[in-house]
């Protein structure tokens, strides 16, 4: 044993001797191969505890780093906290290479209390995001006391894996909790489910701590919510009082009150807001909803056992059409490693948002972003769940003050914002802090998502003809969109709504080509005189072929326009993407 290690077990001896029980140490350290069966035995033969604590350190003297490193884990696992802070400093290092055979980035000891806490290990594709694991790690350095770190972000943004990689972490672990990490998956569930994963949780505590100390008794399982709430508050602060507690995936406020226990949690959701609703000190990071280009073409290349950069072209365009969400390229990857010849087929199942095709079963909660996003809407009010349907009517890119939903939903701008809080709580929105007044916009996904859906709805809806007048309450949007724009004075996005062939065919093919003309007609005096021309002169031309069922196509229709109209130029665009797609 190095001599800086030694005399600090020199130093420590009398504190170590008065507290430790050896025989909880050994166990740790027979598993480490660091103390044999015999030395333990002959330990255990003293009498009383203290002889063989004085026994166990006297053997640990003349052992080697390894020995000292094992015995100082022991101490950290059975809450020995204060003794193993005697040694820190005094630490062997241990050799990189030694390190490096724990190929999860941790060490023995951060896999053994990882995997004893449930915490779940990394994917087996993962790509690294040091600067998001950091910011978790910072904040969970800071929660000294009981307290809550939230980690937010929209479905699939990769918060989960980021929890477990942030816990993932020898320093973290051993400064901070010592204790152990104990993760419980949570999800969507009601209180008699909430109550079988806290009875769980605290049978899993309790077995744990009765191996450590046999004379502490298994208790029967909590009955009550309440009872559950109060044995575990019990085992977290005498048990496991330097533990951290991670709460995978929190949807409701009720369930994180059970939890509100005075211990420290760090716990997942897309709600950002569900902290509000606990005590204690509080802290935030946000999850971007998207990985870096180069992030997420590692992961594609890892599925399919290649290189980033020997991909084919159709791998930057799957990563682009979906934001690089986490999610999405590894169910793609997933399916292209069964499949390696459907790169372009995937593209173009992306493209065509066709999302329930993109489907794998995964170890994870959602195996399709179509659930994950339609298990995130179902939770809002039925109120909420209307207006943020409504928002089909946002434009790809296009971010709105509150005043314009404000007037699309016809209510008062205080409540729209509190509609907005909800929503961006939820990451079912984003909100662009960057100008004054806030704008608002989704994540080009949900926008999929939310017209795939309206789509379907409206296809089902409408599969016998037009909508008769007794409809029409429900396509309120389509008709007075344009008319809430103008009365918001938002004279530019109702331009570019307006002069775009995307938004005629929509409407043309909804509400009939009459209800276009007249919006032109209508709005004449704000919009730019010659493309009003294109687009109105398009429409008259063309009227009676857009009242046909099935629809026609629109980019053919156009492409019959002089050259130098404006819809031309946009169905030339058009065809030639199709074109391109194949
Ligand atoms: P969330 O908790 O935000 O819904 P998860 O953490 O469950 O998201 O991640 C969703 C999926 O995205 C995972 O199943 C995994 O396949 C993939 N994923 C997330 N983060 C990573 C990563 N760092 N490397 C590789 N894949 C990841």
């Amino acid at each position: 044993m190095e001599e800086g290690a030694r005399s600090c077990l020199l130093q420590s001896r009398s504190s170590l001797e008065q507290d430790i029980r050896a025989s909880y140490l050994m166990d740790h350290m027979i598993s480490d191969g660091v103390l044999t069966g015999d030395e333990e035995d002959r330990i255990r033969s003293k009498p009383t505890r203290k002889e063989q604590a004085a026994a166990l350190l006297e053997l640990l003297l003349r052992k080697d780093n390894q020995a000292y490193i094992s015995f100082y884990n022991a101490l950290v696992r059975e809450s020995y906290g204060d003794l193993a802070s005697l040694l820190h400093n005094s630490l062997p290092l241990v050799s990189p290479e030694a390190e490096k055979s724990f190929s999860d980035g941790g060490t023995r000891y951060v896999q053994a209390v990882l995997s004893e806490g449930g915490v779940p290990q990394r994917p087996v594709v993962f790509v690294s995001r040091p600067a998001l694991v950091n910011r978790v790690r910072e904040k969970l350095y800071r929660l000294q006391e009981p307290g809550w770190v939230t980690v937010f972000g929209m479905a699939g943004s990769g918060k989960s894996v980021l929890a477990a990689e942030a816990a993932r972490d020898h320093a973290l672990i051993t400064e901070c909790f010592p204790g152990g990490v104990h993760w419980l998956s949570i999800g969507q569930l009601d209180r008699s489910d909430l109550l079988v994963r806290i009875q769980s949780l605290c049978f899993r505590l309790e077995q744990q701590s009765q191996e450590k100390d046999p004379s502490s008794s298994l208790h029967r399982p909590p009955g009550s919510l309440e009872e559950a709430k109060e044995r575990l508050r019990f085992l977290m602060l005498r048990r496991y009082p330097r533990s951290l507690l991670i709460l995978d995936d929190i949807w409701d406020s009720s369930v994180i009150k059970a939890f509100d226990i005075q211990c420290r949690v760090l716990f997942t959701t897309r709600d950002r807001s569900l902290a509000d609703c606990v005590s204690g000190s509080k802290s935030e990071v946000a999850v971007e909803s998207g990985l870096e280009e180069d992030q997420a073409l590692e992961i594609l290349a890892l599925y399919v056992n290649g290189k980033p950069q020997r991909l084919p072209e159709q791998a930057r365009s799957i990563v682009r059409e979906c934001k690089g969400s986490p999610l999405v390229v590894s169910l793609i990857g997933a399916l292209l490693r069964e499949f390696p010849d459907r790169w372009a087929y995937y593209l173009h199942t992306l493209q065509q948002k066709k999302f329930k095709r993109i489907r794998k079963s995964s170890s994870y909660d959602y195996d399709a972003l179509d659930q994950a996003m339609a298990a995130s809407i179902q939770v809002l009010s039925e109120e909420h769940r209307e207006l943020y349907i409504d928002l089909t009517v946002l434009e790809k890119d296009v971010k709105v003050p509150a005043k314009v939903l404000s007037v699309l939903w016809d209510l008062e701008p205080e409540e729209v914002e509190d509609v907005l809080q909800d929503f961006v709580n939820k990451s079912l929105l984003f909100r662009d802090c960057h100008h004054r007044p806030y704008l608002y916009y989704l994540h080009d996904l949900q926008l999929d998502f939310l017209a795939e859906m309206n789509r379907s709805g409206l296809e089902q809806r409408y599969s016998q003809g037009p909508p008769t007048s007794g409809d029409e309450e429900c396509l309120y949007w389509f008709r007075f969109l344009t008319y809430h724009m103008a009365k918001a004075n938002l004279t530019q996005e109702l331009c570019s709504l307006m002069f775009s062939l995307d938004w005629v065919r929509t409407k043309a093919q909804i509400m009939g080509p009459a209800h276009l003309i007249n919006d032109y007609v209508e709005y004449g005096a704000i919009l730019d005189k010659e493309v009003r021309g294109h687009f109105q002169e398009f429409l008259s031309l063309n009227g009676h072929q857009l009242e046909q069922r099935p629809f026609p196509d629109v980019v053919q229709l156009a492409l019959s326009q002089p050259d130098s109209s404006e819809v031309y130029r946009q169905a030339l665009l058009q065809a030639q993407e199709r074109a391109t797609r194949g």
